[in-house]
């Protein structure tokens, strides 16, 4: 497994410094995008320039997603902007509101100008939240079905939706007023009869998360609830985003590194308090 794993990354190297592009391409995105992400990581400069123009955004944006988000500024900025903006329309809004907000004001001003309309809607309407709440991490592609649907209607719609969404475990139920009134699981819908309405099978006790909620009241809620995904709404129970388990875990490790720091400081003090 290991050797494997050493003989695969020598090819991919191999075929980079031989600027053999379909060699390259044909191994590394073989790999799960963290390892691509890591691989990357690990380049000079110029092989990286190389890589700029092997991938296409949409390949590239996956490997950005996974990138330490220390060294994800640097890259960015090294980028030809028109490229670095097409990464951002690709990638999943959460992860690029996170990256963006590491950027310059001035130059994240000038990717959303370069980005398509729709795109850069949604990120700028992220970029207001406060930092740390649910609108902050929380990611706008879900999948969303009107409480009038039938079960067939919602299946069909749910395969249209599916390649853009974040996860299609939950299916979150609106209502006209775009209210979100119930949510059901994949495993519900499927084995549900094709003819039924979606208000009768859904659960309508749906838990939500407040947009301005606070990052660690959401990851305690994530623990309780033991679910893989929570909905965010506005004051009027309007559907916003979710938070997948995954972003939490990201929380979670920030929290914990926070919480670390704070200690140290603590025994810092303690120790020069003394003397
Ligand atoms: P179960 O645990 O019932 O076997 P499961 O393992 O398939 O179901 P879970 O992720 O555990 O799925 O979700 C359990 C139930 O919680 C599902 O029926 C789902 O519809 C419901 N659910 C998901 N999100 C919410 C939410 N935000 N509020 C209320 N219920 C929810
Ligand atoms: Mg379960």
């Amino acid at each position: 497994e290991t050797h494997e794993r050493m003989q695969m990354w020598e090819n991919i190297q191999q075929a980079l410094v031989n600027e053999q592009i379909d060699q390259f391409r044909a191994e590394f995105l073989e790999l799960h995008p963290y390892d691509q992400a890591k691989i990357f990581e690990e380049q000079e400069e110029d092989i990286r320039f190389l890589i700029y123009t092997y991938l296409s955004p949409e390949e590239m944006a996956e490997v950005m997603e996974h990138v330490d988000r220390d060294l994800v500024s640097e890259f960015i900025s090294e980028m030809v902007p028109a490229f670095a903006a097409k990464i951002f329309e690709e990638m999943a809004t959460d992860d690029a509101v996170d990256i963006l907000n590491e950027l310059e004001k001035n130059k994240v001003a000038s990717f959303l100008t370069i980005m398509e309309k729709e795109a850069s809607d949604e990120i700028k309407q992220l970029l207001h939240y406060e930092e740390k709440t649910a609108g902050s991490i929380m990611t706008t592609e879900f999948v969303v079905i009107h409480h009038e649907m039938t079960v067939k209607e919602a299946m069909r719609h749910l395969r249209k939706a599916a390649p853009d969404a974040e996860t299609i475990y939950y299916i979150y139920v609106v209502d006209s007023y775009k209210k979100l009134v119930g949510v059901i699981s994949l495993r519900d819908l499927i084995i549900a009869e094709g003819d039924w309405i979606i208000y009768d099978v859904m659960n309508e006790r749906v838990v939500s998360v407040p947009v301005g909620e606070g990052q660690e009241d959401i990851a305690q809620m994530m623990r309780d609830y033991d679910f893989l995904a929570l909905p965010v709404v506005d004051f009027q129970d309007h559907l916003l985003g979710i938070i997948t388990v995954d972003d939490i875990m990201d929380v979670m490790e920030e929290e914990a590194s926070d919480d670390y720091s704070k200690l140290a400081g603590i025994s810092d003090v303690e120790r020069f308090g003394d003397t």
